[in-house]
């Protein structure tokens, strides 16, 4: 199966120089360097690269809530007309406030003036900062994911969508976990509108991807899997991504998470994913959420899934033989992620 690569160097536009975690402001690992360690891998290989074409914002609330959107678009100019950037001094868009839901006495919160609340309504935590160039970076890495779909529904077998920032933490109205807009979600949609079939999503990312999950969490015709670490074990999204939650409604059954103790290796990762793989049965294609955080030295997770594993995991799915997108999310080792992304898509592609 012939492998195109869809990639937009506008990521290098989304800085954020740095996270603010547990009120600190350290460095942070999603950095432009990610986007440019997988493109210099997958153009070595000489899979053929090809630019994203242009897209339209309606084309986002596919899967996301205008609101979210026009926050997203307006969050930093509308920072920089603030009195932040002076006093005290912060250059980047963060919150400082949430509305928790039982403070509330209508449930639909009002939109605060202050743009420092207004973040606080749509972000989910404080490490996720907006800065000059975030949202162009983030619609480049929309339309990279669309383009990718369109390349399925296009009649390709195998596409796969170098992006960054991620998006598999993001739902319908809320961002967070160094995501924005829900790259994957966007493929799947188009995937499942473009076709009238069932999609599955089968997240490997290190972590569970609570904003997938989230957006289709009614929808039987958008199947959602993760293999993740256990949140209960104190990771994030530290809320959600237990193997209780099935779905609702129309999606009841069609939600799956697998939890891994820390220090999971090959076998058990492995295991995780033939679960998956098992669960997208009755799809007719698959969205894979390509995180190669799982890696054992990588630093924002405590799995330790080797190189091979990634090449074993992509040769899983390849055994669906369904039309695949792959959409970059996580990987943080810079030594280490253009190789374990070409592992990964080289199973995928031969087994
Ligand atoms: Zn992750």
């Amino acid at each position: 199966m012939a492998l195109t690569v869809v990639y937009s160097p506008d990521h290098v536009r989304h800085v954020p120089d740095g996270e603010i975690w547990v009120g600190v402001r350290i460095a942070g690992t999603e950095l432009p360097s990610r986007g440019e360690a997988i493109h210099a891998a997958v153009t070595a290989i000489g899979y053929p690269v090809v630019a994203p074409h242009a897209i339209e914002d309606d084309e986002l609330l596919s899967v996301h809530d205008p609101a979210l959107v026009r926050f997203l678009k307006n969050a930093y100019s509308d920072w920089q007309t603030s009195d932040y950037p002076r006093d005290p001094g912060q250059d980047r868009v963060v919150p400082y406030a949430f509305p928790h839901p039982d403070m509330l006495v209508d449930p639909r919160p009002r939109h605060p003036t202050s743009v420092g609340a207004r973040t606080g309504l749509f972000a989910l935590d404080t490490m996720t900062l907006i800065g000059p160039g975030t949202w162009d970076a983030v619609r480049a890495a929309a339309a990279c994911a669309l383009t990718a779909a369109d390349l399925i529904l296009a009649g390709s077998e195998l596409a796969y969508a170098a992006v960054r920032p991620p998006g598999h933490h993001s739902g319908r109205s809320f961002y967070g976990g160094s995501c924005y807009l829900n790259n994957a979600a966007l493929a799947a949609r188009r995937v499942a509108d473009g076709t009238g079939e069932r999609v599955a999503v089968i997240d490997i990312d290190a972590h569970h991807g609570n904003g997938t999950q989230q957006i289709f969490y009614e929808s039987s015709q958008v199947l959602y899997g993760s293999v993740h670490i256990d949140p209960g074990a104190g990771y994030f999204p530290h809320w959600v991504g237990f193997p209780e939650e099935t779905g609702r409604a129309d999606g009841e059954g069609s939600n799956k998470n697998v939890t891994l103790s820390p220090g999971t290796g090959d076998a058990g990762w492995l295991a995780g994913i033939q679960e998956l793989v098992e669960h997208s049965s009755s799809a007719s294609s698959v969205v894979v959420s390509l995180g190669v955080d799982s890696f054992l030295d990588d630093p924002e997770s405590p799995l330790a899934v080797s190189v091979e594993g990634h090449h074993r995991a992509g040769g899983l799915i390849k055994d669906l033989e369904k039309p695949t997108v792959v959409v970059q999310e996580g990987g943080y080792n810079l030594d280490h992620l253009g190789e374990l992304v070409v592992a990964f898509l080289d199973g995928l592609e031969n087994g």
